[in-house]
């Protein structure tokens, strides 16, 4: 059976990885609706055209002017908010894949699991700003969330070798970015270039940054607890800088299970899109005898204090987490234009979560204004931590 499409995200790193992997199964998938920004209306009416798809949806009514006349006949354009919910919606849609960067992501994968549309989730910060509201309406409807961040692929891979009550805990691996030995004294002087090099993977510009304060890792031991259900204190991290060991499992007799494969994003976005079923590929594959040294290390929290911030924002309570991912997003936005420093990054978000009083979350518009109340106080904060 064909798995018709929908593509949110199709511009981005992700996105052009889902796409190497449409295209290396043609067979199986048809590409029904994309999504993007919608700063290049060029690459967008080409993906159109290749994969002949039936509704593009832009976030921005300005690009949907600009990629209006572009299209091939017949396709259907969407813009805004409604337009990522179209896109998801459409009749021809089976899967959709969320590659969308940050909270802005939240809508439509909720809008997909709400009809029971299986969602291949990259857009980790839904996950962190609604959690269990994501996983209560997969639950009733049936809809799996399949994870393509590396790391939670592994664990949904390592997890199918036991049951749930077996396991002790989970280890999420950080490869320790691009600041992993830098002298700390110097982290003020950090350039957005510098930040931007990750050592092991090519991404966006956002989680790039994320990885670079570790705040990802962070994300991620939220994303890891909604998904399988643990809570944050039986979810550790480990540096390995060769991002090889995607993450492990240890279970109650003191085994450990760990999936590896080569650090390409085309490996987990397969695995999300092909189960509950394992596919072919002539992809380039890991070659454990060529490997050498692979090491593993503690967590300097010193360094890398976001970790431990965002542990603490699970644990406080639901509404934290979104304050602190709208707080980080807008700080991240803010050290890219050059108006801050890089470790106000985190201080931003800190203070931010200082301010705050944590709620239960009662439905999603209740996410949304965290989100929005956690970004109206970061851009108050920022003056202050100007470099
Ligand atoms: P990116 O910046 O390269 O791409 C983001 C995509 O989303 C682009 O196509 C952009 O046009 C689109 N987009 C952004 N805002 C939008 C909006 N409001 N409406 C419609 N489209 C919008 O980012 P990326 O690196 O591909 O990351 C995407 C997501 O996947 C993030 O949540 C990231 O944390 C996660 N992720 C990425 C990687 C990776 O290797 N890149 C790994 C794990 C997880
Ligand atoms: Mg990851």
């Amino acid at each position: 059976m064909t798995i018709g499409l929908a593509l949110l995200g199709a511009t981005g790193s992700i996105g052009r990885s889902a796409l190497e992997v449409v295209r290396h199964h043609p067979e199986r998938f048809r590409l029904v609706t994309l999504a993007a920004q919608g700063r290049d209306p060029a690459s967008l009416a080409r993906l159109a055209r290749e994969f002949g798809v039936a509704l593009v949806a832009v976030a921005d009514p300005a690009a949907a002017r600009a990629l209006a006349p572009l299209l091939p006949a017949g396709v259907e354009l969407a813009s805004g908010p409604e337009g990522l919910l179209a896109a998801v919606e459409h009749p021809g849609v089976s899967r959709v894949l969320a590659a969308i960067v940050g909270a802005a992501g939240l809508p439509p994968v909720a809008a997909a699991l709400a009809v029971g549309k299986g969602v291949a989730l990259a857009n980790k910060e839904s996950l962190v700003v609604g959690g269990r509201l994501l996983t209560e309406l997969a639950a009733a409807t049936g809809a799996p969330i399949l994870p393509i961040d590396s790391e939670h692929s592994a664990l949904h891979q390592a997890l199918r070798g036991g049951r749930p009550e077996e396991v002790r805990r989970l280890m999420l691996t950080a490869s320790g970015g691009p600041f992993l030995t830098r002298d700390l004294a110097t982290f003020g002087a950090i350039r957005p270039e510098e930040a931007l090099r990750h050592p092991t993977w090519t991404m966006g510009a956002k989680i790039s940054i994320d990885s670079a304060t570790m705040v990802n890792k962070g994300l991620e031991l939220i994303e890891a607890s909604h998904l399988f259900a643990v809570p944050g204190e039986r979810i550790d991290v480990v540096v390995h800088p060769q991002s090889i060991v995607h993450s492990l499992v240890e279970w109650r007799d003191g085994s450990w299970l760990a999936q590896l494969s080569v650090n390409d994003m085309i490996f987990p976005i397969q695995y999300a899109l092909a189960w509950p079923e394992r596919w072919d590929n002539e992809f380039p594959r890991l070659e454990p005898e060529k490997l050498g040294r692979l090491e593993f290390l503690p967590v300097d929290s010193q360094r890398f204090p976001a970790v431990a911030l965002v542990r603490a924002a699970l644990a406080a309570g639901e509404s934290a987490p979104a304050v602190f991912n709208a707080a980080n997003e807008v700080a991240v936005a803010a050290f890219l234009a050059g108006r801050i420093p890089f470790p106000a990054i985190v201080e931003t978000a800190r203070r931010v979560l200082e301010r705050h009083r944590p709620e239960r979350l009662g439905a999603l518009a209740d996410a949304l204004a965290w989100d929005a109340w956690g970004r109206a106080r970061a851009a108050e904060i920022l003056p202050a931590l100007a470099g």
